[in-house]
């Protein structure tokens, strides 16, 4: 047996071993440089649905992190465009370098706090919220954003969600909540190794 190459190898070592981007969304998490804040591929793929980007758009990805959500935004179609937003200076070098890694050097990462990081920027078409969700973001947003935007907003902590329930109450949209396991060792044996529940909220500005 040629032990070098088993027969069954898991999807994000088989897509790195042949070098090749695979087309659909949810990329594996090997693909981005980052130091543990990444939306992982399985969230990160129904992220990218939520959001729907078509030909020509233009996102706004705040706490961008490793920039993975931007990215996949800028492979969905050569026209897209996206700023990506980033308190954290090594992070938001990070998000660069893996867009230009990935070859959609044209994401524009600027470095600051949301929401006064927003500020003169020019309107998006949709908007994702992976970090610094607050009410004085939410409300800075509903502030500025053209009628029509989408707005997809991920939770983790008991208070973002408090604050995604509140919302989605008043402005409607859809809720969910996603919760994932993952097969890993335990002892001998294999068991499901949750992940945080996530709270998504999409809704339209
Ligand atoms: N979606 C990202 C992970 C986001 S982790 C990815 O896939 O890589 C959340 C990020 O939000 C962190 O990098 C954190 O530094 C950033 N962040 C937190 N509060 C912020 C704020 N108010 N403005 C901008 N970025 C913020």
């Amino acid at each position: 047996a040629d032990v070098a190459h088993p027969v069954v190898v898991g999807i994000e070592a088989a897509a790195e071993a042949r070098d090749v981007v695979p087309r659909a969304c949810g990329l594996p998490d090997g693909l981005f440089e980052h130091d543990g804040q990444i939306t992982k591929r399985p969230m990160r793929a129904l992220t990218l649905s939520a959001l729907a980007p078509r030909p020509g758009e233009h996102l706004w990805d705040i706490g961008t992190g490793s920039g993975s959500i931007s990215i996949e935004w800028l492979l969905a179609h050569p026209a897209n465009a996206a700023t990506a937003f980033e308190a954290d200076p090594r992070r938001a070098q990070r998000a660069r370098s893996n867009a230009c890694a990935l070859g959609v050097d044209c994401l524009q990462v600027i470095e600051g706090r949301a929401p006064a990081v927003l500020d003169g920027q020019p309107l998006p078409d949709a908007v994702f919220v992976g970090g610094g969700l607050s009410a004085a973001l939410l409300e800075a947003l509903w502030a500025r954003l053209r009628p029509g935007t989408r707005v997809v907003c991920n939770a983790v902590t008991l208070e973002s969600e408090a604050l995604l329930a509140q919302w989605q109450a008043v402005h409607g949209g859809t809720l969910l909540r996603i919760e994932l396991a993952e097969a890993a060792a335990l002892g001998s044996r294999r068991g499901w190794k949750s992940a945080y529940p996530v709270v998504q909220w999409s809704t339209c500005r």
